[in-house]
């Protein structure tokens, strides 16, 4: 589904990736975690079209994946993407936030567009919200909307850039069980977070990143257990 191949990238000077080769089967969920400024954020980035990457190849099924080309636009909308910090637009009611894509990317009707956003809010439990503006939410009501709005444009993969790090603490298990429930449905999903009780439950591989490298891919049973590398040892040592 998603495959990486050498792919490295600079920003200026500074090579924020190094040769990161990764290949994602479809139904596989894989949990990128690292130090901080290890490149997790750089790599879901280039992964979805939003970052230029200079060397190696990414390719989204058969299509081949770069910031300029032509049918990114398209490509994105197979490719939903969820943030920290949730990245809803303010002035716009819930409901709005899950209609306005599918009406104005993908020409579905106002009313197919407003059936698709009430069954997914129903789904994160948000029905009854329909009509506040993100502002009114607390912050995991707005991360589910998030969600709710990413899974609006029937992507085929879904990418997550530590969705509960801005979350206080009571609020994180609400996005983690939408997660979970997603992950159990057989969506194909990378993403990075530090959670590892979500890792430990539901991914398929565990990819440890240090200092733009992909430093190790595992199943997540070795990963735990016996972690190759010292800076994953560390790591791990440190968060859990
Ligand atoms: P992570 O998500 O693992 O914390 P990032 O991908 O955000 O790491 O960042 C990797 C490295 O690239 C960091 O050293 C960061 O400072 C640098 N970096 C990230 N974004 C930019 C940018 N837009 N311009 C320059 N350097 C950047
Ligand atoms: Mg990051």
């Amino acid at each position: 589904m998603i495959e990486l191949k050498n792919v490295s990238k600079w920003y200026g000077k500074f090579q924020a990736l190094k040769n990161c080769s990764v290949s994602i089967q479809k139904g596989e969920v894989v949990v990128f975690c690292g130090p901080s400024g290890s490149g997790k954020s750089t790599l879901i980035k280039t992964i979805n079209g939003l970052e230029p990457y200079q060397e190696g190849e990414i390719y989204f099924k058969t299509h081949q994946i770069s910031a300029n080309g032509g049918d990114m636009n398209l490509l994105r909308t197979r490719i939903g993407m969820v943030f920290q910090h949730f990245e809803l637009f303010p002035h716009l009611t819930v409901l709005e936030n899950l209609t306005i894509a599918q009406e104005k990317v993908l020409g579905r009707s106002k009313s197919e567009a407003t059936e698709k956003a009430q069954t997914l809010l129903k789904r994160v439990g948000l029905q009854a919200h329909a009509e506040k503006h993100p502002g009114q939410l607390s912050g995991g009501q707005q991360q589910r909307v998030a969600i709710a709005r990413a899974l609006c444009m029937d992507p085929e993969v879904m990418l997550f850039d530590e969705p509960t790090s801005a979350l206080d603490p009571e609020m994180v298990n609400e996005v983690l069980d939408v997660m979970i429930e997603l992950a159990r449905e057989g969506m194909t999903m990378l993403c990075v977070t530090h959670e590892m009780g979500f890792a430990r439950q539901v991914a398929d591989k565990v990819v440890f990143m240090d200092a733009g490298a992909i430093v190790e891919q595992s199943d997540k049973k070795d990963f735990f257990t016996q972690p190759k590398s010292e800076r994953a040892r560390d790591f791990l040592e440190k968060i859990l």
